[in-house]
Order: C-alpha cells, then structure tokens, then sequence
C-alpha cells in the first residue's frame, strides 16, 4: 500500500478501507510521508467526502496515534463538553463547577485561544497563580478530591491532528465536515471521558455560518461518536452576537464569578445551565432536563458552585480570593465608557470582528506563539434586539493606552449595526440533536 495510492482512489470518490484510513493517519503523525501527499489525501476528501464508516475509521486512528487518557480511577460517570469555539464563550468555567458540584466529575482538558475566539486555558491563567500544566497525576488526584480539573492537554493526545490540522489551515480544507468531526472527536477521544456534550455554534462567528451546515456537523459528530461508542448529545447555539457580556481574559473570568456568585444573570449563564443540563442527563443524575437544570439552579443558589469554582482555583495554585473580590484579577490602565451615539435598534453584530477587535488590543493572539494581555478586552452593554438612543452606553474599553482604546472603539463600531427597524432577539439555542434525532428549540 502507497499515499498515492490511498489518494487516487479517494480523488475517484471510492470508499477507503479501515486499513488504508489507518496507514494515512500514521503516516500523518509519523511524519512518514511528504506533506504534499498529505495535503492532497486532506483536498481529496474536502472534494470527495467520507461516509460514517470511513470518518470513524479516521476518527479512531487518529486517536490512537498517540495518548489515549485512563480516567478509570475516578469513581463515577465522567462527561466532557466542547464547544466549536466562540466570542465571550466561557460556558466552562461557569458550568464545570456546577456540574461537579451536583456530583458529575469534569476531568476537562481545554485549549488556548487562536483568531477572534478566545481559549479556556488563557482566561484561567489570567488568575494570579493559576496553573494548567499539571501532571496526569496531579490531574487525576485533583478531580478524585474536588471533582473538577481544567488543565492543557496532559500527555500527547492525537498527534495526528496536530499536523492535519497545520495543514488544513494553509490549504483551504477546514471546512470539510469528515475533517472536522474527526479532529474535534478524536481528541474528545483521547481525553477519556465516558460520555461527551457538544456545543456547535452557528453564526458570524462560528466555523458554520449558516444553520443547515451547523445542524449537518452537528448530526454527523453524534453519529461518528455513537458509533465510537460514546454517548454523545450536540446542541446547536448562536454565535450571532458574543455569548456572554465580557470579551477578554480576565474580564470573563469575571463574568464567570459574578454569574456564580448570583451577580448577573443573561445567555452566558442560559446556555451554561442548559449545557451543564445535558451533561447530569448523560451521567445519569437526573431523569429529565428540567430537573438537571433545577439541580444546577441549586448549585448556584447555594454557592456550592462557587466554592468549587474557589477550591479548584486553590487546588491549581490560583489566588482563590478573586471568587470575593474579582478586581484582584488583572486590571488595565485605560478604562472608557462608550456610547451608542445614535437611535434605533440593534439589529446585527459581526461576532468575528468583535473577537478580533478584542485580540487587537491584545486580547488574544494571530500566530500560537504570540504573547497575550489578560487584563484587556471589553464589556458589551447591548444585545441584538435592544432599542438605543445616542446616550446608551454602548460599552466599557479595557485597553493598555488609549490610542489601543480608540482603534478598539472604531473596530466595535463598524461591528455593530444599529438600523431604524425594530428586530427580533436571537434565540440562544436553535435545536437539539441526538443519536435519535433532531429537536427544534428555537
Ligand atoms: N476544532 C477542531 O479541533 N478541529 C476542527 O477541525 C475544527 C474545530
Ligand atoms: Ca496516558
């Protein structure tokens, strides 16, 4: 068997065999075979697609090219939850402690962020103190003790991804449905859990911006997992506007803690309580969703949330005190309140440009190895619907100088379009999708 071989047939649109699917991924990870040919096996199938059979085949191949993470020594039913990456998305940290606290353990290994969306791990770090580099070890004592960990990948997980991954960015082949459901499951995979909720956004700043692409990602992801033989539920969210009001590290950890703390309210902490719903039905800790969310609603409401949020801080080497006093958390020197300036109704929002109005103030990063300012970034003071007049406050700048202040304020701005006609609000979930099949929620 040879790559040219393997990317011949595909490129006639036959069907692969587990075999040659095995030999690709290996050779992918192994560095066995040029990029170029592994650059046209990625075209090959972006054109030519992959059936369910052929995308578990790749999904499990590329899970097993490297670690594959042994949860077993935590007692009880672990679910994971990943979202395809969002703006003023920190459903995490506001749902993993609530979830443990109702006695599900989250053994969670997140990312950084990359481009207009933020990452988990850099908003956590953003905490003074705060480490994700734990050990497996320290990784797996800390979820037996306290129910929650958030850490970077530990070990070397799906070594095949990264480098399809590198690849598909520089050859216009990420947005192929096989492509994805086997890079964002098999590390899903790897990471061990027993049962996986899956968040798919839709919207302008989304990976799939139009509904009938999220809802077909989404149906095959669950389809690809349940044949892997993990539970999996998929629930399709809007990415139309920022989900949650604070945009940048610090101040969406922020978000978090006032949302924890019973402080705040709105969609982040909607669609937190909805995510963290469907992850107590998989494990088994409640019989309907409405009862799950009630059992969340509690965890809130008692501050058992909280403390969990405060001790997996403490346990990871974090300044716990922020959970009192969150301006403990880094803080930049120019704060600006803006207005809206002129009348109407918010009527759109370019989420993609927001998230990288956000990461111009150095918020996040263009390339992985850039550096990042967790104090930066701003607060949204409107939501698509809302009717403004010029004196609305519009938002709050946290930048490092002003002149940062000003080019944030021209990009947020062009960002937002305010028009004459009133406009609808934007549901926060537009359906629900099962191994059984799809629910309308909008
Ligand atoms: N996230 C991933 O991890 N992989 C993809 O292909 C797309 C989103
Ligand atoms: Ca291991």
């Amino acid at each position: 068997m040879t790559m040219l071989e393997i990317i011949e047939k595909k490129k006639l649109g036959r069907v692969l065999t587990g075999e040659e699917i095995r030999f690709f991924a290996r050779a992918a990870a192994e560095k066995t075979v040029p990029d170029y040919q592994l650059a046209a096996m990625l075209m090959a199938i972006r054109l030519q697609g992959m059936t369910d059979e052929e995308t578990t085949e790749l999904t499990l191949a590329m899970r097993d090219s490297g670690d594959v993470a042994d949860l077993s020594s935590i007692p009880g039913i672990k679910v994971d939850k990943h979202s395809t990456g969002g703006v003023g998305d920190t459903t995490t940290l506001v749902l993993a402690p609530l979830v443990a606290a109702c006695g599900v353990p989250v053994a969670k290994m997140s990312g950084r962020g990359l481009g207009h969306t933020g990452g988990t791990l850099d908003k956590l770090e953003s905490i003074p103190g705060l480490r994700v580099g734990l050990t497996e070890e320290e990784f797996l004592c800390q979820v037996r003790e306290i129910g929650v960990a958030v850490v970077g990948q530990t070990g070397h997980l799906a070594p095949a991804d990264k480098v399809l991954y590198a690849l598909r960015d520089v050859t216009s082949t990420v947005d192929s449905i096989p492509l994805i459901v086997s890079s964002i499951l098999s590390k899903k995979l790897a990471a061990g859990s027993d049962a996986i909720v899956l968040d798919v956004k839709t919207g302008s700043g989304a990976i799939m911006r139009d509904l009938a692409s999220s809802i077909a990602l989404a149906e095959n992801l669950v389809r690809v997992a349940t044949m892997a033989g993990k539970p999996t539920v998929a629930l399709i969210s809007g990415m139309d506007q920022p989900l949650g009001t604070h945009v940048g590290n610090a101040l969406e950890v922020k978000e978090a803690i006032d949302i924890l703390s019973g402080k705040t309210g709105g969609d982040l902490k909607e669609v937190s309580l909805t995510l963290g719903g469907h992850m107590l039905l998989l494990a088994g800790k409640a019989k309907t969703h409405a009862e799950a969310v009630r059992m969340l609603e509690e965890a809130l409401e008692s501050g058992a949330g909280l403390r969990t949020f405060a001790r997996m801080i403490a346990a990871q080497g974090g300044d716990a005190r922020v959970c009192d006093d969150p301006s403990l958390l880094p803080q930049a020197p120019v704060q600006k309140q803006i207005f809206c300036g002129g009348s109407g109704y918010v009527r759109k929002m370019d989420t993609a440009a927001l998230g990288m109005a956000a990461q111009g103030m150095g918020a996040g990063r263009l390339r992985a190895e850039d550096a990042i300012d967790y104090s930066v970034g701003f607060v949204l003071q409107v939501r698509i619907g809302d009717r403004v007049a010029p004196d609305t406050p519009l938002c709050v700048l946290h930048a490092r100088t002003e002149a940062d202040a000003e080019a944030a304020e021209t990009a947020i701005r062009r960002a937002i379009s305010v028009g004459g006609e009133p406009c609808k609000r934007v549901p926060n979930f537009l359906a629900l999708v099962t191994k059984d099949g799809i629910t309308s929620m909008g």
